[in-house]
């Protein structure tokens, strides 16, 4: 049994803005994955904001939510989150972990199936880019990878922007505390007893990190290079903004690299999160409807769409 004051917790911890994903109930026919989406209401296709419903059925393990790190009414985030992942995954947060309760900073740490996430908590929200100045300039001095500076592996760091444009997303990462559909079980954070009520009073008693410990913390710091991301690039383009509710383009997000037949190929944005597509052109994207494009690898669209922070939506009742 959810109470509500669990409800509260977990919304004043970890929920900065009304939008969220939803996780797929039913595993891709295809890669037998669980895909996150963003919900929309059935007929008028408006999003579906983040209740308190929402938040109780995710903890009682009924859904699996995606949370969104920036808020851009503000380009604020409320937590800061080191996503890692991979082999030696555990090492690097240990040392990130050390380091940052150096600082002063309490971070959590969240399990998951080969590593981790580290949350740090924040006493007010806090200008993304400030955020991530300080976290990849620590990952910077201790040598731990960051993924995307032309790394294949490394942490993650949420969020992954410094800013966003209004109509615009950024990145989801799993909301703490659900049963993850792919592995089929909670993740818990390490440090307490293994229900929801125990792991909401442990983060309830983490300091949070203040506005004028960060501000100290980065001071003559640089800005890290953006992610090699399609969103980053479009405003370092000095793109218009999108429209909200804009049909999707890939082609605002890829770039052809040559024609074969009636496709354009280019590198497939999945792929190349997993560290494929070394070639680059497992994409291809018919040039008379570029609404249609396909991944030689097998990527299914959903994580195509997911890679480039443009997860599909699927309406929901
Ligand atoms: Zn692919």
């Amino acid at each position: 049994m959810i109470s509500p004051q669990i409800i509260q917790d977990y919304r004043r911890l970890f929920v900065n803005r009304p939008a969220y994903t939803l996780q797929s109930a039913r595993p891709h026919p295809e890669t037998g994955r669980h895909y996150y989406f963003t919900p929309k209401k059935v007929g008028t296709g408006a999003p579906v904001e983040l209740t308190e419903v929402t938040i109780r059925r995710h903890l009682d393990g009924e859904i699996t939510i995606g949370l969104y790190a920036i808020n851009p009414d503000n380009q604020r985030c409320k937590w800061l989150a080191i996503d890692a992942d991979y082999q030696n995954a555990m090492e690097d947060l240990l040392k990130l972990q050390y380091r940052l309760t150096q600082d002063g900073v309490e971070p959590a740490l969240e399990l998951s199936r080969r590593g981790g996430h580290l949350w740090i908590f924040l006493a007010r929200p806090l200008l993304a880019k400030d955020c991530r100045v300080y976290i990849h300039d620590i990952a910077l001095r201790l040598g731990v990878p960051v993924k995307g500076s032309g790394q294949r592996e490394g942490i993650e760091v949420f969020p992954k922007h410094d800013s966003i444009e209004p109509s615009a997303f950024g990145s989801a990462l799993r909301g703490p505390l659900g049963i993850h559909r792919d592995a089929n079980r909670r993740f818990w954070f390490h440090g307490a007893d293994y229900t929801v009520d125990a792991q909401i009073a442990y983060l309830n008693g983490f300091r949070k990190l203040t506005e004028h410990q960060l501000e100290m913390f980065i001071a003559g710091k640089e800005r890290p290079k953006p992610d090699n991301s399609p969103q980053e690039r479009g405003t370092a383009s000095g793109r218009r903004a999108r429209p909200a509710r804009l049909e999707f383009r890939i082609l605002e997000y890829v770039a052809p690299l040559r024609k074969v037949g009636r496709n354009y190929v280019t590198r497939c944005p999945s792929c190349a999160e997993l560290g494929h597509d070394r070639s680059g052109d497992n994409l291809a994207i018919l040039i008379r409807d570029p609404r249609f494009y396909k991944c030689w690898a097998g990527c299914a669209k959903e994580m195509i769409r997911a890679a480039l922070g443009r997860p599909t939506h699927m309406e929901i009742a």
